[in-house]
């Protein structure tokens, strides 16, 4: 930020909190604090970061009070003009960011972009007369046997999608899930030798289970995927594309990933948040094929609540934030920021799934350590490090306790972290870990939960912690008064 940005932002913010304190003085300190907390905190969670205040500001307006059900002129209540301006925006950039046909920048978060995009699946694929009829005529006019042939046609699809224990994500078909009950579904997961994908495995199980929808794309999987190969898998047996890139849309939207690293040339529906690597605000998105998009306009009321007008504004700022040059700096910075990184564990000799990353997240297995991911957790968090437990491939501790940690970069590149800082972080985490003793349980036997931390230590990473956060402050000159 410029001085002058600073300057202005400051005295926004002050402000705004003055008028919440009037209303509420608990509210506005507990945001008071939230920023400090952030501020002094070494924040490695994979799935955030730290939106500019450009973004955050645009979601604090009257564009909250707004309903605006259906599509851009195509509204459900009146007075939506500048909602369409709002909404078409967003869609634009994220066209061009994207080198999208078609955007969809309602969904209120990453689930509900897959939910949109399984309704926009089946109702484009699935050859059922009640279908077809809900693309003809308006949903009020379905009779109740329309509803229950529909029902029997959806309950009958057939959906692979990666394991959540190799790193896809928990609406890609796992069990419990919505996803797991409205689809019959098998999952893939990676190689249990090099914890990579195996293609030819995936291709196998797509052939004999034949799909109608096959979901790439992952929460917690350190390496690239080939999109190119997962299209001709899609195609052998006749399924949909979906390709969820939630975590990563960030290094495709700075072209760190591209060709069939890129999955927007080859999906035919892809998915995301805009809050993770993107640096949006909080929320989804639908990037679709021209094919797709009359269903996925469907999105609100079928699936979704009203869109949220403010934050769909927001997401315009932000997209337009990651069409400029700097964006690509970042970006680059993410992926190799996650290499340093890695390599500073690989050099103490930790442990990480696939030896290593290529993308913006390392997943740490800290069983070497005696410990499971709970306690490495909670013993991280003791000395201001947070990080979230994350499982391993076929982790003999579920996934709850769990084996691992998962690491991303996405946030303290945003303060300016490189290659230095993020070795050292490697040197405090290995530090903190080797300083844990795992506890015991009342009965005496060993806990998945209980820990000691050595004494000290907390306080000496906290110390080296706050020296690199202090050098790269976040909202630089943003002072609240
Ligand atoms: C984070 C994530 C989601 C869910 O996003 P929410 O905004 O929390 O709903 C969906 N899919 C993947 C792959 C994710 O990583």
């Amino acid at each position: 930020m410029s001085a002058d940005h600073s300057r202005l932002t400051s005295s926004a913010y002050s402000q705004a909190l003055e008028v919440i304190a009037s209303v509420e003085p608990r509210i506005a300190e507990a945001t008071r604090q939230e920023l400090a907390d952030q501020r002094a905190s070494l924040k490695l969670i994979a799935s955030e970061n730290y939106a500019s205040p450009a973004v955050l500001m645009t979601m604090g307006t009257w564009f909250s009070d707004k309903y605006a059900e259906g599509t851009v002129g195509h509204r459900f209540y009146a007075g939506c003009q500048n909602v369409d301006t709002v909404e078409s925006l967003a869609a634009e950039h994220a066209r061009e960011l994207f080198g999208a046909e078609y955007a969809y920048v309602q969904p209120h978060s990453g689930i509900d972009a897959n939910l949109v995009a399984f309704w926009s699946i089946l109702a484009h694929r699935v050859e059922s007369p009640a279908l077809q009829k809900i693309g003809a005529k308006n949903v009020s006019e379905l009779t109740e046997a329309d509803w229950e042939s529909l029902r029997k046609e959806l309950g009958n699809q057939r959906l692979l999608g990666m394991s959540l224990d190799a790193g896809g994500h928990l609406t890609h078909g796992f069990r419990p899930n919505i996803s797991g009950k409205m689809f019959h579904q098998q999952q893939y997961g990676t190689d249990p030798e090099t914890g990579l994908l195996d293609y030819d495995a995936v291709a196998a199980k797509a052939r004999e289970f034949k799909p109608l929808v096959l979901v790439a794309g992952y929460s917690a999987y350190p390496r690239r995927v080939d999109f190119a190969t997962m299209r001709e898998i899609a195609d052998e047996v006749g399924a949909t594309l979906m390709v969820d890139m939630a975590h990563f849309a960030g290094l495709v939207a700075g072209k760190v990933f591209t060709g069939d690293e890129d999955p927007v040339p080859h999906a035919h529906v892809v998915t995301t948040t805009t809050h993770k690597s993107l640096r949006g605000p909080r929320g989804g998105m639908v990037l679709a094929t021209e094919e797709y998009a009359p269903s996925v306009d469907r999105g609100c009321p079928m699936v979704l609540g009203g869109p949220l007008s403010h934050v769909m504004a927001a997401k315009a700022v932000a997209l337009a934030e990651a069409r400029q040059d700097s964006f690509r700096t970042y970006a680059q910075q993410v992926a190799d920021n996650a290499k340093s990184l890695a390599d500073g564990f690989l050099s103490r000799g930790a442990n990480l799934v696939t030896g290593g990353t290529d993308n913006h997240l390392v997943l740490l297995d800290v069983s070497s350590f005696g410990l499971t991911g709970r306690q490495a957790e909670s013993a991280l968090l003791d000395a201001g490090v947070v990080t979230n437990r994350n499982s391993v491939p076929n982790d003999p501790n579920g996934a709850w306790y769990t084996s691992g940690i998962r690491l991303g970069t996405p946030a303290l590149t945003t303060r300016g972290f490189g290659h230095d800082e993020f070795d050292r972080v490697a040197e405090l985490i290995v530090d903190v870990l080797g300083q844990t003793q795992p506890g015991t349980t009342k009965a005496g036997g060993p806990s998945k939960a209980s820990y000691a931390l050595g004494d000290g230590v907390a306080d000496r990473v906290k110390a080296a912690s706050a020296e690199m956060l202090d050098k790269h402050p976040l909202y630089p000159g943003l002072e609240l008064s």
